[in-house]
């Protein structure tokens, strides 16, 4: 059984804290990423892991031993990073067998090894390859055979599919999950590319700044975001956010309105709140039937559409003058929202929205922490849903 648990990881460089006080409990099995933005120290709390840097406070335990002064070879890992340094004279033989043979295994053994790791990514036949004589992608497949072969109890991968191209990416992504339920290993990867995190993981790390802003299945994360942080992280495009305040009888802005009761959700007059929703939650008032459970409509004026096949994205602006910067990405006062590829919808055209209530969001703008992930609407029940209140024991 190889656990992996964090206890109060902290790495301080001279004026950087690179990780800031990280708990994390990883099960045998797992397969757990690690995303966030670069520089947000996702990559040297692998290395915390791994062996390859000492915290500055804190305890790594594998399976149940406490490895945080042990070095890399005594951890029982396996490690496998963005940059594939395959030995360039040796084959592919050699090359998935350059560290056993280094131990001195025995050749009957490492041959065992070998052609058993061979066939879980699927390199059977290509052992006299030279490297140069292969694609990135079998590249990067004998770089997870030279790790398989250690019989590791933890694998931990740094962005392994960072320098493959788009195609091969989810090919890989693909036959990363196949692997990981073939072998039965705890899996440690860290990319920035939250659709790889999305796809491949039991739970997803979200990191910020060297702090864990949440551990949980992806869907979770997606549908639950514990704060502003990784509402904005989770998903692409990005959810859309309007700063307002909560008023006697639910959230104001300059631009939009949603009535509620705030007593349900112990929010009191005045609040700065931050309401989010996703760009696929909110319908054009004359397809609202797709929402579940709509709130009334507002006006909003179309600016860019971006026509993507099986989608359009529509930049709605609230006020019809304004001048949009696409360079900017979304502004204060647009929307971005998803329509049906079918939907007769042009540029500069007034239209009603309407956001869909149960996948409508509000958070505490200073703290940036959750407060709903859905807004009941008044008349619905007379606790007015407080049942949709984060961290009810519901
Ligand atoms: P990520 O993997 O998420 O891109 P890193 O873990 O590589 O982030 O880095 C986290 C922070 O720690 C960054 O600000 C980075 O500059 C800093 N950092 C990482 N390694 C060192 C080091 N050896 N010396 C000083 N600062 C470092």
């Amino acid at each position: 059984m190889a656990d992996v648990t964090l206890e109060n990881i902290t790495k301080r460089y001279e004026d950087v804290t690179a990780v800031d006080d990280m708990n994390l409990d990883i099960k045998h099995g797992e397969f757990v990423t690690f995303v966030g933005p670069s520089g947000c120290g996702k990559s040297t709390t692998m290395e915390t892991i791994a062996g390859l840097t000492t915290p500055t406070e804190g305890k790594v335990i594998i399976g149940g031993r406490d490895v945080t002064n042990l070095p890399p070879k005594d951890r029982g890992i396996s490690m496998v990073f963005q940059n594939i340094a395959l030995f360039p004279h040796m084959d592919v033989y050699e090359n998935i067998s350059f560290g056993l043979r280094l131990r001195k295994y025995d050749k009957d053994e490492i041959d065992r090894r070998v052609e058993k790791a061979a066939e879980v990514v699927q390199l059977g036949g290509m052992m006299d390859r030279m490297p140069d004589e292969m694609s990135g992608g079998q590249r990067q497949r004998v770089a997870i055979a030279r790790a398989i072969v250690r019989n590791p109890d933890v694998f931990l991968m740094d962005e392994p599919l960072a320098n493959l191209d788009a195609k091969l990416r989810v090919h890989m992504r693909t036959e990363l999950q196949r692997l990981h339920k073939e072998l039965d290993t705890t899996i440690i990867y860290v990319t920035h590319d939250q659709a790889e995190a999305m796809t491949m993981s039991d739970r997803i790390a979200v990191i910020n700044a060297g702090q864990l802003q949440q551990i949980d299945p992806p869907l979770v994360c997606y549908n639950e975001p514990q704060n502003l942080f990784v509402a904005g992280f989770i998903g692409s495009p990005s959810m859309n956010f309007v700063e307002g305040r909560i008023t006697d009888n639910g959230f104001n802005s300059d631009d939009v309105t949603i009535p509620f009761n705030p007593a349900a959700y112990n929010l009191s007059t005045g609040a700065d709140v931050t309401l989010g929703v996703r760009p696929e939650d909110v319908f054009l008032s004359r397809n609202s039937r797709e929402a579940a459970d709509p709130t009334p409509p507002l006006t909003a004026y179309t600016d860019v559409l971006e026509p993507m096949g099986n989608e359009i994205f529509a930049y709605l602006k609230f006020d019809e003058e304004a001048e949009s910067d696409m360079e900017k990405g979304i502004m204060p006062g647009q929307l971005l929202i998803s329509v049906d590829p079918d939907t007769a919808i042009e540029e500069e055209q007034e239209v009603e929205v309407v956001l869909d209530r149960a996948k409508t969001h509000l958070f505490d703008t200073a703290t940036g922490n959750a407060i709903t992930h859905q807004i009941a609407p008044i008349d619905s029940t007379g606790a007015g849903g407080a049942d949709a209140e984060v961290g009810s024991d519901d």
